[in-house]
């Protein structure tokens, strides 16, 4: 059975005095709730070891929001998969738009780092979706079954049961304008489908595909409630320990 996941995503925000201050706010609510989905929280890779150090590991996740592309050696300025397995951390964000735009990540770059996630047992929250032009003309599906193919087609079905992957259409992060839950369906089933080609339906029904883009505590339930949506990775929202809760609630 897969599991329902409400992940956060940080990005670059919060100095490592805020970031410990917000990750024992959300650690504090979860102390006294019962959440019926896992929780998870991926921040900056200089607050991975202080954070670890204040949460409960049985009641919130910790991840990285990404890593390099090389085991170790002369890249100046990265991290590698172990260095953030070290922290304590065990999930990893990879693939996420804002690194394929900005960053110039590339599905051969990510296959790499989606090895050496795996091979020091990170998790990879792996995220795939279209450009609006890509939704405007419609070729969105084909968009992110080709980014699906790229990237994790190589993966034996063994490795790639330990994924969990977020669709995250570019148009929707950060802009306030949400998927409609119908919209966020259509793509899930599809991913779902995708996936049942390559590696049958029993993986495919047991693999986690997480919504994001704009994600909040108003429109979270109406998105959770869609039978392929296992939950939501949320950036902005995410930032404040109550509506990322409300959103945790939304199951
Ligand atoms: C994200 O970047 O992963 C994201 C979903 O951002 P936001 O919720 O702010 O749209």
């Amino acid at each position: 059975m897969r599991k329902k996941i409400v992940a956060g995503n940080w990005k670059m925000n919060t100095t490592l005095e805020e970031g410990v201050g917000l990750a024992k706010d959300v650690n504090q609510a979860l102390s006294k709730a019962t959440p019926k989905c896992d929780v998870i929280i991926a921040v900056p890779f200089t607050h991975l070891a202080s954070i670890n150090a204040v949460i409960n590991p049985t009641k919130l996740g910790l991840g990285a929001e990404n890593c390099a592309d090389h085991k170790s050696g002369a890249y100046t300025g990265e991290v590698s998969a172990s260095m953030v397995a070290s922290t304590g951390a065990t999930y990893v964000i990879l693939g996420h738009s804002e690194r394929r735009q900005y960053y110039g990540e590339t599905s051969e770059i990510l296959k790499e780092k989606v090895n050496l996630a795996l091979a020091n047992n990170l998790t990879p929250i792996f995220c795939i979706g279209e450009v609006l032009e890509e939704r405007e003309n419609g070729t969105y599906l084909d968009v992110v079954k080709k980014q699906i193919e790229e990237a994790l087609f190589d993966l034996s079905a063994e490795d790639f049961s330990k994924l969990i992957l977020a669709y995250e259409p570019v148009w929707a992060i950060g802009t306030g304008k949400t998927a409609t839950d119908d919209q966020a369906q259509e793509m899930h089933a599809h991913i779902r489908s995708v996936i049942a080609s390559k590696y049958g339906k029993e993986v495919a029904d047991n693999t986690s595909i997480l919504y994001g883009g704009s994600c909040k505590p108003s429109n979270a339930p109406q998105l959770f409630a869609k039978p392929d949506v296992d939950g939501g990775l949320i950036g902005g929202a995410s930032l404040d320990a109550e509506s990322f809760m409300g959103i945790v609630n939304a199951f």
